[in-house]
C-alpha cells in the first residue's frame, strides 16, 4: 500500500472497555490486539510514580493499590468538580482518558509494527453526550497527542458497521446500545449510499456497572443475613473492589448460565451465595423498564418525524449480551424481532470504518484537486470521476468497488436542544431554544435579542443545554454549559439588538457567534466553562502528558 494512504483508527473509549481498529488492505476492518493480546482493553488507569499502567494489569492491581486507580472516568467528562490527586497533583478527566488513548495508539502501532505514531483518529462518545463531554472527549484526543478527526456518536458508529457490513437494502434501523455505563437509543434510516440519523435519546448515568451495582447490594443483604453482621463491609476498599470484580464475573456468568456462586469475604468471614438468572432479573427489572421507557420516548419523537415503525432492531454493547434485555425486548416489540450485533467489537469496526471513509475521501480530495484544480467545496457536490477512483485505486491498493463504498453519507442530529437565558416580558429569566435536539446537523440558527440597560458595557450570554423540544422553557429544566462575553460598544439604549447565532457542526459541537447589529461587528464568543479544561491548564496537561510512560 503506498504510504501516501494515511491510515486513521478507530477508537471506541469506552466506559468500562476500549478499543481500536483500522480498515485494512483487504477492506476488512481488524480490531487491534494490545500488549496483553486482548482485543478490549479494561478503561482503567493505574497511577504508578511517572508510569500509568492502563488495561488489565491496572485492573487487577485495583484490589491492591485501590487509592491509586482511576476507573468510570468517562462518566465524568464535561464534570467540572471531578479531581483525581495524586502525589500532590490533580487530574482531570481528559487527561486521565487520554491516557487510556495512548495506551490503545501505542499497543496498536507495536503490534501492527508501524514504523511512525499513529495520529489521526476517529474516537467515540455517547450520542447522548452534550457539548462539553464532546469537548473533553476531543482535548483527551489533543493530551494524547492525536489529531481527533472527529467524534463520533457511538450509535451511529455501530450503524456504520451493520450498515456497510450487513445492509443492503433500505430500512430504518433501531440500535439499542448497552455500554458498561451509557445507555443509548437512536433510530436510523439506511440506503445503501446513505445512513441517516432520525432520532436518539438515552441515559449516560445507565449501563452494565448499575447491573454489578446492584448484585454488590444482593451480596451486601446476604451476607448481612448470613452472618448477622452490621457493619458496611463496602467501607473497606479491598472488600468493596473485590466485590465489583465478583458482581461482573457473576453477571457475565448469567449470561451463559442459570445460576452462578458468588464468595463474599470481609473481616475474615467467608460466604458462599447463589445468585439465579431469575433472582439478577427481579433485582435490576426496573434499570432494564427504564430502557424501555428510554425507547418509547425516542420513538414517540421519531413519530413527530413520519417514522412509526422500523424494520430492524439491533442490539449493541456488551450488556446487551444479558439474556433478559432480549427476552423483554421481544415481549416488548414482538413483530420485530431484535437481534445482536457484534456487541463488543460494532462500535469500534463502525468508527474504524468511519476513518477509513475519511483517510480515503482525503486522498481522493487531493486526486481530484491535482487532476482538475477544483476547490473541495467544489469536490462536495460533484461526482468524482471514475478515472480518478480508479488512479485512487491504484494508490491506495483498495479496490474501486471498496472506494466507492467509502463514499457513503452520514447524516446526524443535535443530541440535546441549546439555547441561551433571556428576560421574558414578566422579567423573568427563561431558556429559549435555537436549536431542538434531534434536528438535523450540521445546522445554523439565528435570533436577535435585546440589551436590558442603556450603556451597557457586556453582554453576558448564558448558554444552555437540555432535553426540551420547545422553543421557550423554565431555566431550571437546562443546564448551564458555559458563558461568553460580548463587549458592547458605548452609549447603547437599552433593548439594543444582538443577534445571536448558533451553529451546530456535524458533529454536534456548538459554535456561537453573535452580532452586535448597531455596527454589524460579527464575533465569535468562546463559551467559557470549568466543565472542560482550557487555556494553562490544558497546556500544562500537554507538558506533562510529554514526560508520563503509559503502557
Ligand atoms: P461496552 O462498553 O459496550 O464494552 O460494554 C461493557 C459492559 O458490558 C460491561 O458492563 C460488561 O460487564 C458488560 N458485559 C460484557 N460481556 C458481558 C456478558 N457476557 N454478559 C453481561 N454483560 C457483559
Amino acid at each position: 500500500m503506498n504510504n501516501q494512504f494515511k491510515k486513521i483508527f478507530g477508537i471506541d473509549l469506552g466506559t468500562t472497555y476500549s478499543a481500536i481498529a483500522y480498515v485494512n488492505e483487504y477492506g476488512k476492518t481488524a480490531v487491534v490486539l494490545n500488549a496483553e493480546n486482548q482485543r478490549i482493553t479494561p478503561s482503567v488507569v493505574f497511577f504508578d510514580g511517572d508510569n500509568i499502567t492502563v488495561g488489565e494489569i491496572a485492573k487487577e492491581n485495583a484490589k491492591i493499590y485501590p487509592n491509586e486507580i482511576v476507573t468510570l472516568i468517562k462518566r465524568s467528562m464535561g464534570d467540572p468538580y471531578f479531581l483525581f490527586e495524586y502525589q500532590g497533583k490533580n487530574y482531570r478527566p481528559e487527561e486521565i482518558s487520554s491516557y487510556i488513548l495512548r495506551k490503545l495508539v501505542n499497543d496498536a502501532r507495536i503490534n501492527l509494527g508501524l514504523k511512525e505514531d499513529i495520529t489521526d483518529v476517529v474516537i467515540t462518545c455517547p450520542a447522548y453526550f452534550g457539548n462539553n463531554e464532546r469537548e473533553s472527549t476531543r482535548l483527551a484526543g489533543e493530551i494524547a497527542g492525536l489529531n481527533v478527526r472527529q467524534v463520533l456518536n457511538e450509535p451511529t458508529a455501530a450503524a456504520i458497521a451493520y450498515g456497510m457490513l450487513e445492509n443492503n437494502d433500505e430500512n430504518v434501523i433501531l440500535v439499542y446500545d448497552l455500554g458498561g455505563g451509557t445507555f443509548d437509543i437512536t433510530m436510523f434510516h439506511a440506503k445503501p449510499d446513505i445512513i441517516e440519523v432520525i432520532c436518539t435519546g438515552g441515559d449516560k448515568e445507565l449501563g452494565g456497572k448499575d447491573w454489578d451495582d446492584r448484585i454488590i447490594r444482593y451480596m451486601v443483604e446476604q451476607f448481612e443475613e448470613k452472618t448477622g453482621s452490621t457493619e458496611d463491609i463496602l467501607a473497606d476498599v479491598d472488600t468493596w473492589q473485590n466485590m465489583q470484580l465478583a458482581a461482573e464475573k457473576a453477571k457475565k456468568t448469567l449470561s451463559q448460565r442459570q445460576k452462578t456462586p458468588i464468595m463474599v469475604t470481609s473481616a475474615g468471614e467467608r460466604v458462599k451465595i447463589e445468585l439465579t438468572r431469575e433472582k439478577f432479573a427481579e433485582i435490576t427489572e426496573d434499570l432494564l423498564e427504564r430502557t424501555i421507557s428510554l425507547t418509547h420516548n425516542m420513538l414517540e419523537e421519531a413519530q413527530q418525524k413520519g417514522y412509526n415503525t422500523f424494520d430492524k432492531f439491533i442490539l449493541v454493547g456488551g450488556s446487551a449480551r444479558m439474556p433478559q434485555i432480549s427476552d423483554r425486548l421481544r415481549k416488548e416489540f414482538p413483530t420485530i424481532r431484535p437481534k445482536q450485533f457484534a456487541p463488543d467489537e460494532a462500535i469500534t469496526k463502525g468508527a474504524a470504518m468511519y476513518a477509513w471513509k475519511l483517510s480515503l475521501n482525503d486522498v481522493l480530495i487531493e486526486r481530484v484537486k491535482a487532476c482538475t484544480g477544483y476547490t473541495e467545496k467544489d469536490i462536495e457536490n460533484q461526482n468524482i470521476p471514475d478515472e480518478i477512483v480508479q488512479s485512487v485505486a491504484n494508490e491506495t491498493g483498495f479496490t474501486v468497488e471498496a472506494i466507492k463504498h467509502s463514499n457513503i453519507a452520514i447524516k446526524n442530529v443535535a443530541s440535546k436542544s441549546f439555547g441561551v437565558v433571556a428576560r421574558n416580558e414578566n422579567n423573568q429569566d427563561e431558556v429559549v431554544n435555537l436549536v431542538l435536539k434531534n434536528t438535523r446537523v450540521p445546522i445554523e440558527v439565528r435570533q436577535k435579542f435585546g440589551t436590558h440597560l442603556n450603556n451597557q458595557k457586556t453582554a453576558k450570554i448564558r448558554v444552555m443545554e437540555d432535553e426540551v423540544l420547545e422553543s421557550k422553557i423554565n431555566a431550571e429544566d437546562a443546564v448551564e454549559i458555559g458563558t461568553a462575553i460580548l463587549k458592547m460598544p458605548d452609549n447603547l439604549p437599552a433593548n439594543s439588538p444582538i443577534e445571536i447565532i448558533f451553529r451546530l457542526n456535524e458533529e454536534g459541537r456548538l459554535n456561537i457567534t453573535a452580532i452586535e447589529t448597531t455596527k454589524s461587528r460579527e464575533v465569535t464568543v468562546t463559551i467559557e466553562t470549568t466543565a472542560v479544561m482550557q487555556g494553562d491548564e490544558l497546556e500544562e496537561a500537554k507538558t506533562r502528558a510529554q514526560k508520563i510512560s503509559v503502557s
